[in-house]
């Protein structure tokens, strides 16, 4: 497949921290590698169509009760999309309603699209700063990136984790999980943003959209940069 349809799941709520970048990462890599990619924003209102990769970002609990209210029109259609092994990277909040359900501090839960299998409830303390996990998805085995967030994510059923945590908190603070895989929707707390920051992750993603493994590309100072984060707390 030389063409890649992106979906950039509501821009104008779900982009803090610098989430847009994930999208510049893709769509530069892809440049890069000769595969035409095709980028659309899906915002309130708007009608979705089958894509290869859907993104969606994170956002404060604010932006998540409108997105979480319009997910649910299309709760069925990721579903299918995602049975189907389209690729999906959710960051933060936008991870949080790929699962079942978020309870923020206050007022009703959140409704999620089940695309994981896991749930979000609001923690006491703010998990603020810089995590390194490991995965077994990619090579080099390490993901980096920033956290900035009050929910736990407790993951069941067949749902497992993208990485294990090295340094920071992760998915709870408790289980040294960090993020989450079922087929090929992912979820992260990390920001950074995350692709920039973990190039490998960002052809691990575009092999899957497309089925073949992309052409590596000269990485030199991009693995530097990763490799500077590799295991730092501050
Ligand atoms: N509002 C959610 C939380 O605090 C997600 C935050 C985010 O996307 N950075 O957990």
């Amino acid at each position: 497949m030389k063409k890649v349809r992106l979906a950039h799941l509501y821009p104008k709520l779900l982009n803090i921290y610098g989430d847009g970048g994930n999208i510049l990462a893709l769509k530069r890599r892809c440049e890069w590698l000769g595969i035409e990619i095709q980028i659309d924003e899906i915002n309130i209102g708007d009608s979705v169509s089958e894509h290869d990769i859907y993104f969606i970002g994170g956002g404060q609990d604010l932006q998540q009760i409108e997105v979480s209210k319009e997910l649910q029109r299309h709760k069925e259609f990721f579903q299918k999309e995602r049975d189907r092994m389209a690729v999906f990277l959710g960051i933060c909040g936008g991870y949080q309603l790929m699962g079942h359900y978020y309870q923020p501090h206050q007022g009703e839960k959140l409704a999620g699209i089940s695309l994981l299998d896991a749930y979000t409830v609001a923690g006491n303390k703010r998990f603020i700063g810089n995590v390194t996990a490991t995965t077994e998805f990619v090579e080099p085995h390490t993901l980096v990136g920033f956290e900035n967030h009050s929910g736990l994510t407790y993951l069941e059923g067949d749902t497992e984790p993208l990485g294990r945590v090295m340094v920071g908190n992760g998915n709870n603070g408790k289980d040294k999980t960090e993020g989450a895989r079922y087929k090929n929707v992912f979820g992260t707390y990390l920001h950074g943003s995350f692709l920039p920051k973990n190039p490998h992750f960002a052809d691990y993603m575009i092999e899957l959209a497309t089925g073949s493994k992309p052409e590596p590309l000269s990485d030199d100072i991009e693995k530097m940069a990763h490799e500077s984060l590799v295991g730092k707390a501050y």
